[in-house]
């Protein structure tokens, strides 16, 4: 199901996220005049709606999950003007409702076009901000982490993470080669069989940023000193993938490039540039060429991503032994 609240914002798809829908559909479908009797057997629903309404509206619904549709859901209950009564039933237990409530999800699920609602809210029904004195020391911090996020994700220009690493990939490979590879070569490139399996691994869990740097540790139910971890230690920045790689002033990462670098210009007698993420996690896919004929040079393009590959793998090996041995200081 999509939402459209003018700009067609696509929601999470969850178990959760539907309970909360369904009610809300069920609020704004009802004649306005009738009482509203909700049976539902998710408790994370009733609790959401119920039980930590509240308290919820008073932290401004900083780091709670689904903040967006429980606030747009309370707000399409708010505007009933019967009484409603809202009921736990135990889920798949032939409650007749019940049942047809798990038909219509089951329906739902597999339709081929998403469904709109309409997610506009009357700013009288919807609470939002903090109250003050409900902002907790700890609240505050996390509010102002989610910020920080925001900015550097602005500054940089991230995508969400499952589809930025392949981009940034072929836009590498466009600047470094003229190549512009489908997703697909990209994915089928990280299992090329010169690379190690320890390799191989690597730039899978890159590629799908996997690895818990960075704003993974930003998680809005994380403790403090978890949050912590996000930034470098030694430099301040956030601590992704490829500060790691390519810009950490930590001991190994330029020592480690400059080595590569002298090594393939000895071999090779071509010219190397310091590459980006976007070309480590692309080197299976850049082809060294002849400088006359442009025929491919294929001992040469072997060695090329076998050394950006390993030396990468192994950047990220020593920055984990340090994280490891000494809280990366
Ligand atoms: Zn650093």
């Amino acid at each position: 199901m999509s939402l459209s609240n003018g700009q067609h914002q696509k929601i999470e798809q969850s178990k959760q996220t539907g309970e909360l829908i369904a009610i809300k559909v069920a609020a704004e479908t009802a004649h306005e005049n009738e009482e509203l009797d909700v049976l539902t057997d998710s408790a994370y629903a009733l609790d959401s709606l119920l039980k930590n309404a509240k308290r919820h509206e008073d932290i401004g619904y900083i780091g709670i999950k689904n903040k967006n549709i429980i606030a747009n859901t309370l707000a399409s209950l708010r505007k009933r003007r019967n009484t409603i009564q809202m009921q736990w039933v135990e889920g798949h237990s032939g409650h007749e409702g019940n049942e047809n409530a798990n038909r219509l999800a089951k329906e739902g699920a597999e339709k081929d076009t998403p469904d709109h609602l309409d997610w506009s809210i009357p700013p009288t029904l919807c609470l939002t901000g903090a109250k003050l004195n409900q902002l907790t020391q700890s609240l505050a911090h996390q509010a102002v982490l989610t910020a920080k996020l925001e900015k550097e994700r602005e500054k940089y220009g991230l995508r969400p993470r499952t589809e930025a690493n392949p981009e940034k990939t072929k836009l590498s490979l466009e600047d470094d080669f003229g190549i512009s590879p489908t997703q697909h070569a990209i994915w089928r490139g990280i299992r090329n069989r010169d690379f190690s399996r320890k390799a191989r691994n690597f730039l899978w869990m890159v590629i799908h940023d996997a690895y818990m740097t960075g704003s993974h540790w930003l998680r809005p139910t994380f403790k403090e000193e978890l949050q912590e971890r996000a930034t470098c230690h030694h430099d301040g920045r956030l601590e992704t993938m490829e500060h790691i790689l390519t810009e950490c002033d930590s001991p190994g990462q330029a020592l480690i490039w400059e080595l590569v670098g002298s090594m393939w210009q000895r071999k090779s007698k071509k010219p190397w540039s310091k590459p980006s993420a976007g070309t480590i996690m692309g080197a299976s896919l850049g082809e060294v060429l002849h400088e006359t004929t442009q025929k491919r040079l294929t001992g040469e393009s072997r060695l090329r991503r076998i050394l950006i590959t390993e030396a990468a793998y192994l950047i990220w090996v020593l920055r984990c032994e340090r994280v490891i041995a000494n809280d990366n200081v």
